[in-house]
């Protein structure tokens, strides 16, 4: 008997462009805007320092809260040049082997002031031995790892407790951020990577967030060739992992020697 099939083919050419043309878009607008928003943020440090003379209390409230203001228009921006970038596919560079300890040390440093801040406490489990080198875009990571840290802190009441921790197991190096804060509802939880997503207890906490992070990280980390995920509960915490591997399956080939020499 004979079948009939169809086949349908659809031109998405035009789809594609749109895409594209959009991309292009936030990114030239983003690029734009970060000029003048760096020429407010210099002139409204001016006045706070008081290079232009004394402000009564009242004004210089005022103008500190206009700084922070600025700041977080700052960080969206930012956050969008990301998003940009990534969908150019030109987000992460160059590649070097490099201890993700190194990373997770620097950005600890770099939030240990958030963290004192706001009362919250950082406990950091080191593995038993020094993890094997990973290649890795170190700025593109230290964002990632930065924003996984800076949502805990930001999600989990004052008292609570952040632990950073790192092992190594099956060819893979392994980070995790837990916490003790506030959760996240079980039917948000298949969302929360998705750009500009945001839960309704992250937007009670914290009015200001883009819901951009969170998909800047997967992304860095499956451009890496590595898996993200979490496990979650609402008023009880949440653990945010990630694993990288250690080959590489980036098409970057090492030599034997270079290969057996870490193996030891
Ligand atoms: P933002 O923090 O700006 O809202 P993200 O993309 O970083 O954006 O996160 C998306 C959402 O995931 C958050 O709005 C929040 O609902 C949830 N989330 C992320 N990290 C945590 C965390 N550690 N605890 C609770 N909720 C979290």
């Amino acid at each position: 008997r004979k079948k009939d099939i169809m086949i349908v083919l659809h031109d998405i050419t035009r789809e594609k462009r749109v895409e594209q043309l959009k991309t292009d878009f936030v990114s030239i607008a983003a690029h734009q805007l970060r000029t003048p928003l760096s020429a407010v943020k210099w002139g409204l440090k001016t006045v706070l320092e008081g290079d232009v003379g004394q402000m009564t209390a009242p004004q210089k409230d005022l103008v500190e809260k206009t700084y922070k203001s600025n700041e977080r228009m700052i960080v969206l921006v930012d956050d969008l040049l990301s998003v940009a970038r990534i969908e150019q596919g030109r987000y992460i560079g160059k590649r070097i082997q490099a201890d993700i300890q190194d990373v997770l040390e620097s950005v600890l440093a770099q939030l240990k002031q958030n963290a004192v801040t706001k009362g919250i406490k950082f406990k950091v489990l080191k593995p038993a031995t020094r993890l094997p080198k990973i290649l890795l875009d170190d700025d593109a990571m230290q964002v990632a790892v930065q924003n996984l840290i800076q949502n805990a802190i930001d999600y989990t009441p004052s008292g609570g407790t952040v632990i950073i921790s790192s092992s190594y197991a099956n060819g893979r190096v392994r980070v995790s951020v837990q916490d003790n804060g506030v959760g996240i509802a079980s039917g948000e939880q298949e969302r929360i990577f998705t750009k500009f997503y945001r839960g309704s207890k992250a937007i009670q906490i914290k009015t200001e967030g883009s819901g951009l992070g969170l998909f800047i990280v997967k992304n860095i980390v499956e451009a890496h060739g590595g898996t993200i995920w979490f496990e979650s509960e609402e008023n009880k915490g949440s653990t945010f992992s990630f694993t990288i591997p250690t080959e590489t399956s980036m098409g970057e080939k090492r030599s034997p020697k270079e290969a057996t020499k870490e193996r030891r």
